[in-house]
């Protein structure tokens, strides 16, 4: 068969769409080795002609990740209209999630509603990716719903940084709305309660109120019907001072489900509210808002965390008074780590009083600690899925979620070398020059690097503290070495960062003993003292042991790392051999994700 010299359309089309569904199945990003062998499988005839494949497939790759995953969906849509995407999440969707109760497939709704009251975090994504993957599995919908009641909390960046931790996790609700937006509707459900006898307005003071509830005894705003009518139209003017009045809900005041015992539907809140300003102040509780809206919504199957549990008959009770539509209920457990508070309302007292240093710091469960720690988001929706809607509270290992996420990023991640608090070696037979390619990857093709190698290198200061006169080591990837002496002395610190000058006065003497690889050996890593740039690696750890605030919880680590990790970009994971997987944070600056 001849060999054409050029890649004809027709060949370009089929490499596009290949690379297409390569990128959009990976999220944004198609890989050259996969489009290759999947061109060649689909074409065995174009084997032959590589070399000009090959730089085709290549630049097809280049200009489609440099789409945004959106784009390449419309692109793939124009271009192959007949074709199916086997998304891998699709294919994973749901696997151990239980089938919804009373799902239609084509009619669930879900909604995800959180409180624009801080950064969304771990327990979020949880709730979200469920709410998501069964909007999807039954092809319904998801609402993103804005639980924003209380204006003296929330603020406009935390609807921000929701919307942005959503995207972040590929979550695209199909509707955003927020609960203010219905303020007026509510109000209205809430009047239309009072007026049917389902509730009423108590003027009691919050301690008598709290009595009363707990010995379960009624007070007389409840039982004197004759100022009702006033007392409503008082309440929804607007004209009650705050905690001067609140509206509560007729329930049952000896009900062993305390719950029930006429909880509180609006109270008055002064205060500045993001889009409502400040127009508005009376407000609806969550145990109001939150029924009708799943109600008003749509929402078809309403999942929340068991903590709620109590709450669930005074969710249906409302909707019954109401004669509303009701959702079916389902729960599963909050998501809690050892030593890290997942809720926002524990975070942020630490960020007020200083213990940590913002939504992102790095032992923070937010997702954007998480993400900058080096997380991806593929990860946290394979370990939410693994923990399925149980309602059990037992906490799952993070290092689960550490799993997941190793095995994403360890096919994907370039191998460099880091040596922590560095102590000099000079091999004294060892080349005085010499260039060195090395791989980025032990067995995966991510490139290499050449480095630029003397007879003197920087071993890490554990790896030094263990050598004896007399050990054969390898320097990893160069050559082994015997150790001929030790005046050990880790490198001194100048003004905070390290000299890369070759101190002959206090290091680790040895000598080449050839490159021949022994099982065996002991192999360490080394950095040129040429190649040599000062480097810090912060080091979270948990926030509290047992019930303590952990002063130790944020190490940093000092040494040097091959300065090509200077080239490299902000956010890219990579792995310091034989100390972990990292992600570059800032210049010369890496956070480690984890073993
Ligand atoms: P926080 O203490 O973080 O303010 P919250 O439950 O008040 O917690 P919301 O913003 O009201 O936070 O929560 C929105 C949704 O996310 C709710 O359905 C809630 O059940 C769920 N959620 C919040 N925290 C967790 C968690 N740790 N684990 C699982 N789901 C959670
Ligand atoms: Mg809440």
């Amino acid at each position: 068969m001849s060999s054409p010299s050029s890649v004809d359309e027709n060949i370009k089309d089929i490499i596009k769409i290949i690379v297409l569904k390569n990128a959009i199945q990976y999220g944004g990003k198609a890989r050259n080795e996969i489009v290759i062998s999947k061109t060649i499988a689909q074409r065995p005839d174009l084997r032959n002609n590589l070399k000009i494949l090959i730089p085709e497939i290549k630049v097809s790759v280049e200009k489609i990740n440099s789409l945004t995953l959106n784009e390449q969906k419309v692109l793939f849509a124009h271009i192959a209209p007949q074709q199916h995407i086997p998304d891998k999440k699709i294919r994973d969707r749901g696997m151990t999630l239980p089938a919804l109760p009373d799902a239609e497939m084509g009619n669930v709704m879900t909604r995800f509603p959180p409180e624009p009251n801080g950064y969304p975090h771990l327990g979020h994504a949880k709730a979200a990716i469920i709410d998501e993957e069964y909007a999807r599995r039954y092809n319904g919908k998801l609402i993103l719903r804005f639980d924003d009641t209380n204006p003296l909390n929330e603020k406009s960046e935390y609807y921000d940084a929701i919307k942005e931790g959503l995207e972040w996790l590929g979550i695209e609700p199909d509707i955003v709305k927020n609960t203010s937006d219905d303020i007026q509707l509510l109000c209205d459900y809430g009047r239309k309660l009072v007026e049917i006898g389902g509730a009423y307005v108590c003027t009691c003071s919050q301690p008598v109120m709290r009595d009363l509830r707990s010995k379960g005894i009624p007070c007389d705003c409840r039982l004197d019907t004759t100022r009702a009518g006033d007392l409503l139209r008082k309440f929804f003017d607007g004209s009650f001072e705050p905690n001067a009045a609140v509206l509560r809900f007729k329930g049952n005041m000896a009900d062993q489900n305390t719950a029930m015992r006429d909880p509180t539907l609006f109270r008055i809140i002064e205060g500045h509210h993001p889009k409502l300003g400040n127009t508005n102040r009376v407000w609806p509780t969550y145990d109001f808002a939150a029924p009708l809206e799943d109600s008003l919504d749509g929402v078809t199957h309403a999942l929340r965390t068991k903590e709620y549990e109590l709450r669930n008959p005074l969710y249906f009770a409302i909707l019954e008074r109401l004669s509303l539509r009701k959702p079916v209920m389902l729960e599963f457990s909050r998501l809690e780590f050892e030593g890290m508070p997942v809720s926002k309302r524990k975070i942020k007292p630490l960020i007020e009083n200083g213990l940590v240093k913002g939504w992102d710091d790095p032992r923070l469960p937010t997702l954007a600690a998480i993400k900058r720690r080096g997380f991806l988001p593929e990860a946290i929706r394979k370990f939410v899925l693994s923990l399925g809607l149980t309602l059990s509270e037992t906490k799952p290992p993070f290092e689960a979620l550490e799993a997941f996420n190793r095995k994403i990023v360890d096919p994907q991640s370039i191998r460099l070398f880091f040596v922590k608090d560095p102590v000099q070696l000079q091999v004294r037979n060892g080349d005085f020059t010499k260039q060195v390619t090395l791989n980025n990857h032990p067995n995966i093709n991510l490139g290499h690097r050449k480095i630029r190698v003397s007879n003197c290198f920087y071993i890490a200061g554990d790896d030094a503290a263990s050598i004896r006169v007399g050990d054969e080591i390898r320097l990893m990837e160069l050559y082994n070495i015997r150790i001929a002496d030790v005046k050990f002395q880790h490198i001194s610190q100048i003004n905070g960062s390290y000299s890369a000058s070759c101190d002959t006065s206090s290091l680790i003497i040895a000598e080449q003993t050839g490159d021949y690889l022994k099982h065996d050996m002991p192999k360490i890593q080394w950095v040129a003292v040429e190649d040599a740039s000062p480097y810090s690696i912060m080091i979270p750890r948990a926030l509290y042991v047992e019930e303590n605030y952990n002063t130790n919880s944020l190490e940093t680590c000092e040494g040097f790392a091959e300065s090509y990790v200077s080239a490299l970009k902000q956010g890219t994971i990579i792995q310091f051999v034989r100390f972990g997987f990292c992600r570059i944070d800032g210049d010369n600056t890496s956070i480690f994700t984890h073993r």
